[in-house]
Formats: C-alpha cells, structure tokens, sequence
C-alpha cells in the first residue's frame, strides 16, 4: 500500500513537513539515513528569526532579508517568509517547543547580524537546535500516523522522468502519491565546513537524476566564524553570530578591530579574508570577552576542552562552507518541476535568499515551507495505480576527499573561473553542476567574488541559474512584480 507522503530526511524540514502532513490526516514514511545529532538543523545555535518584538515588523525583515541577499532574493518568497515565521513560532510554541523567556514571560529575542530588530527566537541559549528536533523527534515518534525508517538511505526516487513515485531506499522501493526531500544542504562537499558530513547535497542529486530542475548552485554561503584549528576535529566548528549580537570583536594580527561584526555575512567573511591576506596570517581573532559567557555554556564548554579559555583569550577564526543557497528549484509551495516531488528546508531553493542567507532566516523557511510543502503534498493526484518497474539497483554517489578538497580550492568564496574549468570535469555530479553555476554567473555577487569580474553586474538582479537535466546552466529572471515588499539594489 502506497505512503500518501514519502519525507526524505528527518531534521527540522522534514520532521515538521511529516507532522504537518500526519495531522492533515496522511500516512506517512520518513526515511532518515543518519541519527538526529547528525543533522544540521540538530546543530544550529543561533535560532530562528520572525518580526514578533513591539518595535518590529515584518517588513522590517523584508528589507533586512532583501538587503542581505544583494539584489537576487525573489521576493515573493521573503514576503511569504517574513509574514508566516511568527505563526510558525506560535505553532512551535504550541507543539511544547521550549522557547528562552524573559523574566515578564515574552520571549527572549536575539540580535543577529544583518538584522535591524531583535527577532532571533532561541532555546536553552545556543542549543535551539537540539531543543527543537527533539521535541520534534518526539512527536512524530509518537503519531501513529507517521512511520519512521531510521537509518534507512534514499538511493535514487522512484521517477519515469514526467513524475515520481516514490523512494528506492536501501530498504526497498517505497510507493508514495507525494515525495518531499528535506535532505539538508551540501556545504559539507566543501572541505572546510561547519556542517555535518552528511551534508552533501543528497536532495540535489537525486532530484537532477530524476529528471527535476535546480537553482543557484553556485551560491554557497561561507560563515565568518568557524573555529580555525587545522587538522583538529573541531575544525570548522561554528562559534553563532549571536556572540556578535552580544559585544564579541574580531581583531587583527595586531589586535585592532577591522570590520563592522554586525554587517551581514558576505561583508563580514570578505573583510576578513582580506584581513588574513593582507597579514599573511590563516585566521583572525574572536574576542569574547565582551560577552556574557554564561548565556552560551555550548560554547564555553567547548573552547575549555581544547584548552582555550574566552573569558581570557582570543579564539581564532576562519570563514567555512555553512550554507549551500542552491537546491532542488521549487515554487512557493515546495514543489519541483518533477510531478509528485518537493523540496523543502536547506534541500531546496526557492529564491527567498537570493546572494546571501540573511542569518537565523532558514530556520524559519523549514518551518514556514514546510508547512507549505506538507499541504500541497496532500493536493496531488494521489498514488499512480500502475508505476514504472522501479530500477532494480539503484546507487547513490559519495563524494570523495579529492572533490571536496577541490570543491573548497576551486569554488571557494573567491574564484577564478580559469582554474574552476577543472571542477567540471569531477566525478562527482554535484560538483560538476556547482562549477557549470559558477561558470555561468559571471559577476561577483554576496557570496562569492570573481576575480575577473569583481564586481555586481546590475543586469543580472533577480536573475537565477537553473540547471535542468542536461547540466548546463542557464540564467533565467524571476519576477519582482505582484508582492508588496521591493527588492533593494545589490
Ligand atoms: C553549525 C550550524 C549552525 C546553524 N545555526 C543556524 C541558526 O542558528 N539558525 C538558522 O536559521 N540556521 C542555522 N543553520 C542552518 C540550518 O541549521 C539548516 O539550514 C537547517 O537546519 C536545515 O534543515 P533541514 O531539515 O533542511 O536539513 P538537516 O537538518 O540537515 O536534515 C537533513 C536530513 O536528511 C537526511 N538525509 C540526507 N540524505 C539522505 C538520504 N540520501 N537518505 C535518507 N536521509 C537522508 C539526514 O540524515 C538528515 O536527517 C546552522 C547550520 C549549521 C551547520
């Protein structure tokens, strides 16, 4: 008997759209290849942004988000985000998510950067995301409607190329009237990364072999500060933004503050990238001695055991791969342009971030989207009576350390499209399509820069790459028109 809803892929995307979709009255199978604290949404410290404060708005986070994604997020989405992110708060609030409180009982809102108002929502400090796919793990345990195949792998969907079926697992073929991907992102195809090793962009090339368009491949956003201690475990780890929001410096070679912390993401990694080269030096220094420690023990905890102490010294830093912009192309109700497939969370791509990933924004887009994605899953045409006969030996690719090493060397945060040439002949298939993007984009734009065209080219504002089945990238123009909020320049 066919699923109504097959979810790959159990962080917060995926455990949300499943309980959505079990509450709505569907059966449904989440597929989930690693543990939960494997996940990146498991990881994510900083929170989950919506315009809830008295002196907030959510045009206000219209224009912050339209800021920070330099001239190319599609606006009909930010407006989606900007105004669905506080009911998915109170849906979360009412799902027994433990949100951090003030004293008066409101919500504690934190100050990230990019952000005008304070609007982070955040649980246990800097454990908001193990707070939230916990409870969330809970819950869809317990619905009776929802079965979770743990460790179980998606290899290849279930496709005839016109639509989906459903899943071919490790497990077996599983039927489904609706797939949703929330398989998560693919920064970690980037050597040095702040995600989880799985994070290889699975969604993106098990859509692209069924036949299904993706966008914006080549925007991968590189977080500022990551731990930088090369060959060590901990490499890449992510110290949040939110210690900026709380007074944290970062400091040159000689100990002088260099850059605007606050700034959004793309500025503050350029500015220190440039600081590094100009100093000859491979990272730059956190100071957070400013901060109050108490409020982030993660954190503390952490740089004590190997041995750094922040309430003295400084932490060096150095921008990693976070977050891949790009994924499976959707409309603003998850679905691709493959007939039964969705994408939701980090998997997919719907333009709301344009350039640059406005900090604590895709939290909210698991959530907003997901719900999103979860009711237009039960809107199709249900089960096909008679599918295709299912490839009856499907595989799916594992990058290997040469690609992600070339993947960082070659489509790192600058780029020269002379030596990305070689990426396109890797044997990995999501990296060839990253440098196909990169090749195609030719300006430099939030977060990457060119160095043969470095600057924006304003020709190019709202215009996205999309890769179809054929791998080659082309530059289409997503409308600005019909939405109230109003792009502002790159
Ligand atoms: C360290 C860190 C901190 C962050 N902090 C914040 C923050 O404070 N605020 C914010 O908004 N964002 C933050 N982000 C980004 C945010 O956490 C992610 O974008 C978001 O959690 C992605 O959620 P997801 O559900 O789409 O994917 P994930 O949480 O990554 O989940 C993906 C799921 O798919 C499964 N999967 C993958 N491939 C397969 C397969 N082939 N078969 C079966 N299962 C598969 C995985 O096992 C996993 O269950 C942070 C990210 C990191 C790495």
């Amino acid at each position: 008997m066919p699923a109504d809803v097959a979810v790959v892929g159990a962080g917060a995307a995926g455990l949300h759209a499943a309980l959505e979709a079990a509450e709505a009255g569907a059966s449904v199978v989440v597929i989930s290849r690693k543990p939960l604290t494997e996940t990146a949404s498991f990881r994510a410290q900083g929170g989950l942004a919506a315009a809830i404060a008295a002196d907030d708005s959510p045009a206000r986070h219209a224009e912050d988000t339209l800021n920070a994604g330099r001239g190319l997020c599609f606006p009909a989405a930010v407006e989606v985000l900007v105004e669905e992110s506080p009911g998915a708060v109170e849906l979360l609030m009412r799902r027994g998510v433990a949100f951090d409180l003030q004293p008066d009982g409101e919500l504690a809102l934190g100050l990230e950067g990019g952000h005008s108002a304070r609007r982070i929502v955040h649980a246990g400090g800097a454990e908001t995301g193990r707070a939230l796919t916990s409870r969330l793990a809970e819950l869809t345990s317990r619905n009776e409607r929802i079965e979770v195949l743990e460790g179980a792998s998606a290899l290849a969907l279930w496709s005839d190329g016109d639509r989906c079926h459903g899943v071919l697992t490790d497990l077996g073929p599983i039927p489904a009237a609706a797939t949703i991907l929330a398989t998560g992102g693919g920064a970690a195809l980037w050597e040095r990364t702040t995600n989880p090793r799985g994070a290889i962009g699975a969604g993106a090339i098990l859509a692209h072999a069924a036949g299904a368009d993706l966008a914006d491949l080549e925007l991968c956003q590189f977080h500022p500060t990551a731990l930088s201690r090369p060959g060590d475990r901990l490499d890449g780890w992510l110290i949040t933004e939110a210690v900026r929001g709380e007074g944290a410096l970062l400091l040159d070679a000689d100990g002088r503050r260099f850059t605007d912390e606050l700034a959004p993401r793309d500025q503050v990694t350029a500015a220190i990238l440039d600081r590094m080269a100009a100093d000859g030096t491979t990272a730059v220094d956190l100071d957070l001695r400013p901060v109050p420690l108490g409020r982030f023990p993660t954190i503390s905890r952490t740089l004590e055991s190997l041995g750094i102490d922040p309430a003295r010294e400084p932490v060096p830093v150095a921008p990693a791969a976070h977050y891949l912009i790009g994924g499976v192309h959707t409309d603003l109700e998850g679905r691709s342009s493959l007939d039964g497939l969705l994408a939701v969370g980090e998997a997919a791509c719907t333009g709301l971030h344009g350039a640059n990933r406005l900090a604590s924004n895709s939290l909210s887009e698991c959530f907003v989207f997901g719900s999103r994605a979860a009711r237009a899953a039960l809107e199709g045409p249900g089960a096909d009576p008679a599918p295709p006969e299912p490839d009856p030996d499907p595989s799916f690719p594992a990058p290997t350390e040469e690609t992600r090493r070339a993947v960082w060397e070659l489509a790192g945060p600058i780029r020269d499209p002379g030596r990305l040439e070689a990426l396109s002949s890797d044997p990995y298939p999501l990296a060839r399509l990253i440098a196909a993007s990169a090749l195609a984009r030719q300006e430099s734009r939030g977060v990457h820069r060119r160095i043969d065209r470095p600057r924006v080219d304003p020709e190019l504002d709202l215009h996205h790459n999309v890769v179809g089945p054929d791998e080659h990238a082309r530059m289409d123009r997503w409308p600005a028109e019909g939405v109230r909020v109003r792009l502002t320049r790159a």
